[in-house]
C-alpha cells in the first residue's frame, strides 16, 4: 500500500473512530466529507454515522459559538465592511468620497486586518504601528477607530475571532478532543498558536511522492488543455469510478474555454445521461453572473429607475418576469416592433416601457402585477427605512413582479434562488448600528454584496474535478493533472498589500511578500500534490499569446525536465459524433406577392442566399443599437430628407443647376439651406431625440446638417448643367415574377439628354462594390436597370453622392461621358473618367439581377458568403446560420466566384 493512499486510510480510520478532522478548506472538507461516504457504500453499508469533518472557519466559528457568553456579536462580511466603509469616509479620504471607490477601499481595509490577525496579531496594538506612514499610516489609524467601534459595539470580526478563542482556550481547564488536520499547505501563526493551545493534534501526514510523475511540454495552451481533457477521458473509460483532479490557476478566467474542451472530448459511451455530469469546478462564480440573480436584480432596478436596453431584451429572453410562454413571446414581440419603428432608447423606465403599447400589445396580467409592485415600492419609499424593512420587501416586490416567471425551476435555479434570497437576508444585517437607508442606497448595497458572492450549485460528486491550486488542499484522486505549470505561473506570484508596510509583510512572510515566499507556499504546495495521487501530470504551453515561456523551475526540480508530450496524449478525434453533419439542399419557393425589403433582398441574394431568406422570409435582422442622440441612419434620413425638401422643385425648392447657381450668386444659399434643415428637422427628427437630448445638442445636429448640404451644393454647383426630374421616386417594379418596391434617391438629366441616378450615401462606399462577376452591391444596377422608364430615356451613368461629413464630397460611380456631362474639371485618374459606363455593362448587370432574382424565388439559400468572413462581418446572423460552426465548408468556399450562382 502505497503512502498516498495510507495518507487518506489514516484519515478515514480517524473518521469512523468518531475523531475531528479540521481541514484547510470548504473545498476540502466536502471532498473528505464525500470520500467518507463514497468508502462506506463500497463496504455495503446503508447507514453509517456522518463523519465529523470541519474546514477551518467553521471550526472555529463553532467552538466559539460552545464558549463564548459574553454576547458579543460576529459581524458579517457585509457588515464589517459598511463598518470599514464609514471610518474611511470619515477619516477624509479623497478616495472614499465616492460610494464605488469607497467600498473597495474598505474591502482593501478588511483584507489588511485580516492578515494582520493571521499572520501578525502582535501589530493589532496601535502603539506597535507608530512608526507605520503614508497609506499604512492612514490604515492605522481607520484600524484604531475599528476596534474602538467593535468595542463599544460590543462586536467581533470574523478575522479576529481566533485570536479571541485562544484567549478562552486558555482559561479553560476541560479536555478537548484531538485534532487530525488536512490540507494545509502552511499553517500560519495564529492558527499555529490556537492548535497549539487546543491541545492535541496531529496533521495527517503527506506521504510518499507518487510513483508515476510525468511533465509534458505542448505547443500552446489550447493543445495542453485538449490532452488533458483527452486523458482524463480515456481514464474515465477504463474505469468509470475513477477520481480525477484538474489543477488550473486560471479556472474562473478559462472557464468557459475549459468547458468546452471537456464536453468536447466525451466520448459517447460516457455521454450519458449527460455529458456535463462528468465534470465540475471547485470554485463557483459570481451570484450576479447567475441568471436568476441577474433577472431579480434588473427586476428591483427596474422597478425605481431606468435599465439599459440590452439589459431589458436580456431580462425578457430569461422569461423571469412572465408567467407563461405566451407573456414572455408577447414581450419580446414588442421590443423587436419598437425597434422596427426605431423607438429604440438607450434606457427604459418601466412607465416609458408602459406607454409603449400602441406599437404592440403588453399582456395585461404582467402590466398589472408590474405597476402592483412599483407601487408597493413608491409606497415604502416615501422615507427612509431599516435594511431589515427593505430586506424583507425584497422578496415581496419581485413576488409581485412575478419573478422568477411560471416555468417551473430546475435543481441548478432552485439552488441559486436559495442563494440569493439568503444574500438578501444577509443584508438585512446592514442595519447592526440602527442605520436608516432610502431604497437606492439599500439596492446598491444588495448589489455589491450579490456581486461578491460566489454561487455554486451542490456538488453532483462528478469524477473530474477542476480546482485551483489552493483550493485542491486536502484532496485527493486516483490521478492529477495541473495545467499552466510554466516558469511564469508557477510559483504564482502577486502583488504586496497596499496598506501594509513591506517590512511588516516580509518579516511576517505574508502572501507575495516576496519571491521566496512565494517558492516556499508553492512547494510545499506541489510536493503535497505529488502525494495526493498515484498518477501525476504537469503540463505547460511553450507558447502562449505568441509569447515564449519556459518550464516551472520548482516542478522541474521536483518532477524532471518536461519532455514534448508524447503521442499517446495529443487528443483523439472523438467517436461517433452526436451531432451528424447533414446538407440541407432542399428549397421552398417565395409565394407570389411583393417582398419586404427593396432592393436590399437582391444585394443579399448576390452576398449570401441565406442572408437573403433570413432578412427577407424570415424577418430575421441586426438591430442597430440604441444611442442616447441620433443613430448612424436617422442622420441619413435627415440629410436625405433636406436634400429632397431642396430639390422638390417650386414653391420652396429648386430643380435646375441655373437656379442653384443663382442662389449662390445672391448670396441667398445659406438662408435657403437653413430653412430647409430647420423644416426637415421638424419632420423627420425622432420624437426621442427631442425629448431625452438638451436643445443644444439639437442645435448643434442642425449645424451639421447645414454645413454637410451647404458643402455638398457647392460641390454641385460646379457640374455641367443639369435638370433634377425625380426625387425620392416610388416605384415598383417586377422582375422574373418578383415583386418589389424600390425609392430611388434622385434622377437628374444631363446635358446629352441621358439620366444619371444618384443615390446619397453618408458611408465610406464604393462602385467597385458593383463589379461582376459577384457584386456586393446591386442597388444602382437595380435602379438604372429596371426602375427608369424605357420611354424616359436612355441612362446615362448611376453615381453615388458620398456626402460625408469630414470627408471631400464627390461623385463616384460610373457615367457614360462624365467630363462632358458630369464633371468638366475633372482629372483623367479619376475613376469615373478610367471606368466610363458601357451599354454592355447595363446588360451583364441586367442578367446578373435576374438570375438572383429567380434564386431568390425559387427558395435557394445557401450558405454561401460572398467572401469570407468579411462579408459575414458584416452581416450579424452568424447566429442563425452558424457558418462559424461550419468553417471548413466556409474555407472549401473560398474563391468561389459567384459565377455558378449566374449561370446555374
Ligand atoms: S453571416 Fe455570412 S454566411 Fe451567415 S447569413 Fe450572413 S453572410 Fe451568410
Amino acid at each position: 500500500m502505497s503512502r498516498q493512499i495510507s495518507s487518506a486510510a489514516e484519515i478515514d480510520t480517524w473518521l469512523r473512530d468518531g475523531g475531528l478532522v479540521v481541514t484547510a478548506s470548504e473545498r476540502a472538507a466536502r471532498s473528505l466529507t464525500l470520500a467518507f461516504h463514497r468508502a462506506r457504500r463500497a463496504g455495503g453499508l446503508s447507514a453509517w454515522p456522518a463523519p465529523n469533518i470541519q474546514d477551518w472557519q467553521t471550526f472555529v466559528r463553532s467552538a466559539w459559538n460552545e464558549r463564548s457568553f459574553d454576547g458579543r456579536f460576529v459581524l458579517n462580511a457585509l457588515q464589517e465592511q459598511s463598518l470599514w466603509a464609514g471610518i474611511a469616509a470619515a477619516g477624509g479620504q479623497t478616495a472614499a468620497l465616492l460610494e464605488g471607490p469607497r467600498h473597495r477601499l474598505a474591502a482593501l481595509a478588511m483584507d489588511a486586518h485580516s492578515l494582520l490577525c493571521a499572520y501578525s496579531p502582535k501589530l493589532l496594538k496601535q502603539s506597535a504601528r507608530s512608526g507605520w506612514d503614508s497609506d499604512a499610516a492612514a490604515f492605522s489609524a481607520w484600524l484604531t477607530v475599528f476596534e474602538d467601534a467593535c468595542r463599544s459595539g460590543n462586536m467581533v470580526s470574523a478575522a479576529r475571532l481566533p485570536l479571541e478563542l485562544i484567549n478562552v482556550l486558555e482559561a479553560e481547564t476541560a479536555a478537548r478532543p484531538p485534532l487530525l488536520l488536512a490540507g494545509f499547505d502552511r499553517i500560519l501563526h495564529t492558527q499555529r498558536k490556537l492548535f497549539d493551545v487546543w491541545g492535541s493534534r496531529r496533521e495527517a501526514p503527506i506521504g510518499e511522492p507518487a510513483p508515476e510523475i510525468q511533465f509534458h511540454s505542448t505547443g500552446d495552451p489550447a493543445t495542453e488543455l485538449a490532452a488533458c481533457a483527452d486523458w482524463c477521458m480515456r481514464h474515465l473509460t477504463v474505469n468509470a469510478n475513477a477520481r480525477l483532479l484538474v489543477v488550473t490557476q486560471d479556472a474562473s478566467q478559462r472557464r468557459g474555454e475549459i468547458e468546452r474542451e471537456f464536453l468536447r472530448s466525451v466520448p459517447i459511451e460516457l455521454s450519458r445521461p449527460s455529458a456535463a455530469n462528468l465534470f465540475e469546478f471547485s470554485l463557483g462564480v459570481p451570484l450576479n453572473q447567475v441568471a436568476l440573480a441577474r433577472s431579480a436584480g434588473l427586476v428591483l432596478r427596474w422597478l425605481a429607475g431606468s435599465i439599459e436596453e440590452h439589459e431589458l431584451d436580456w431580462l425578457f429572453s430569461t422569461g423571469h418576469t412572465a408567467a407563461d410562454a405566451d407573456e414572455s413571446r408577447a414581450l419580446t414581440a414588442l421590443m423587436r416592433a419598437l425597434r422596427r419603428r426605431g423607438l429604440q432608447r438607450t434606457r427604459w423606465t418601466l412607465a416609458e416601457f408602459l406607454r409603449q403599447t400602441p406599437y404592440g400589445q403588453l399582456p395585461d396580467g404582467w402590466v398589472a402585477r408590474m405597476k402592483q409592485a412599483q407601487r408597493s415600492l413608491d409606497d415604502f419609499s416615501r422615507s427612509p427605512q431599516s435594511p431589515l424593512a427593505w430586506a424583507e420587501l425584497v422578496p415581496k416586490l419581485l413576488e409581485r413582479a412575478g419573478w422568477p416567471g411560471g416555468r417551473p425551476l430546475v435543481s441548478a435555479e432552485f439552488q441559486a434562488h436559495r442563494r440569493w434570497q439568503q444574500t438578501v437576508d444577509l443584508s438585512a444585517g446592514l442595519g447592526f448600528e440602527g442605520r436608516r437607508m432610502n431604497w437606492r442606497e439599500y439596492l446598491a448595497a444588495l448589489d455589491r454584496t450579490v456581486s461578491e458572492t460566489l454561487y455554486a450549485p451542490e456538488s453532483q460528486d462528478a469524477p473530474i474535478l477542476i480546482a485551483g491550486p489552493a483550493e485542491s488542499a486536502g484532496l485527493f484522486a486516483d490521478a492529477i493533472w495541473f495545467l499552466g505549470a510554466s516558469e511564469d505561473a508557477w510559483p504564482a506570484s502577486g502583488s504586496t498589500h497596499p496598506l501594509l508596510p513591506l517590512a511588516v509583510q516580509r518579516e511576517a512572510r505574508m502572501p507575495h511578500a516576496s519571491a521566496q515566499v512565494d517558492w516556499d507556499v508553492a512547494a510545499a504546495l506541489t510536493r503535497r500534490l505529488l502525494a495526493s495521487a498515484p498518477e501525476i501530470h504537469f503540463s505547460y504551453a511553450r507558447q502562449t499569446d505568441g509569447v515564449d515561456a519556459r518550464p516551472s523551475r520548482l516542478v522541474t526540480q521536483l518532477a524532471g525536465a518536461a519532455q514534448p508530450l508524447a503521442s499517446e496524449f495529443f487528443a483523439q478525434p472523438v467517436s461517433d459524433p452526436l451531432a451528424v453533419p447533414f446538407f440541407d439542399a432542399s428549397r421552398v419557393p417565395f409565394p407570389a406577392g411583393t417582398a419586404l425589403g427593396g432592393s436590399s433582398i437582391l444585394t443579399a441574394q448576390s452576398q449570401c442566399g441565406f442572408k437573403a431568406f433570413a432578412t427577407a422570409r424570415l424577418g430575421a435582422q441586426d438591430w442597430e443599437p440604441a444611442e442616447a442622440g441620433l443613430t448612424a441612419s436617422e442622420r441619413g434620413l435627415l440629410l436625405h430628407e433636406v436634400l429632397h425638401s431642396i430639390w422638390a422643385g417650386p414653391p420652396d425648392g429648386i430643380r435646375t443647376h441655373h437656379e442653384l447657381v443663382a442662389l449662390i450668386e445672391s448670396n441667398d444659399l445659406a438662408s435657403f439651406v437653413e430653412r430647409h434643415v430647420v423644416r426637415a428637422q421638424q419632420k423627420k427628427m425622432p420624437a426621442r431625440a427631442g425629448e431625452q437630448m438638451p436643445q443644444q445638442y439639437l442645435d448643434l445636429e442642425r449645424e451639421r446638417l447645414r454645413e454637410l448640404v451647404t458643402e455638398w451644393l457647392q460641390y454641385e454647383s460646379a457640374r455641367v448643367p443639369f435638370t433634377v426630374v425625380e426625387t425620392e421616386l416610388d416605384t415598383n417594379i417586377s422582375i422574373d415574377g418578383l415583386a418589389l418596391d424600390l425609392r430611388l434617391d434622385r434622377v437628374d438629366r444631363l446635358n446629352d439628354e441621358t439620366l444619371l441616378v444618384v443615390d446619397y450615401k453618408t458611408g465610406d462606399v464604393s462602385p467597385r462594390a458593383w463589379d461582376l462577376p459577384r457584386p456586393d452591391d446591386i442597388q444602382l444596377p437595380l435602379y438604372a436597370g429596371f426602375a427608369i422608364a424605357p420611354d424616359a430615356g436612355a441612362v446615362g451613368g448611376l453615381v453615388f453622392a458620398k456626402i460625408r461629413a469630414g470627408d471631400r464630397k464627390e461623385f463616384a460611380g460610373r457615367v457614360t461621358n462624365a467630363c462632358s456631362t458630369l464633371k468638366s474639371d475633372l482629372h483623367r485618374s479619376s475613376g469615373l473618367v478610367r471606368n466610363p459606363l458601357a451599354r454592355e455593362d447595363l446588360a451583364r448587370w441586367r442578367r446578373y439581377i435576374e438570375q438572383m432574382a429567380r434564386n431568390f424565388l425559387s427558395g435557394r439559400a445557401d450558405v454561401d458568403p460572398r467572401e469570407y468572413p468579411e462579408t459575414c462581418e458584416r452581416c450579424g446572423l452568424q447566429a442563425i446560420c452558424r457558418i462559424q460552426e461550419n468553417q471548413p465548408l466556409s474555407d472549401a468556399d473560398e474563391g468561389d466566384t459567384g459565377e455558378e450562382a449566374v449561370d446555374g
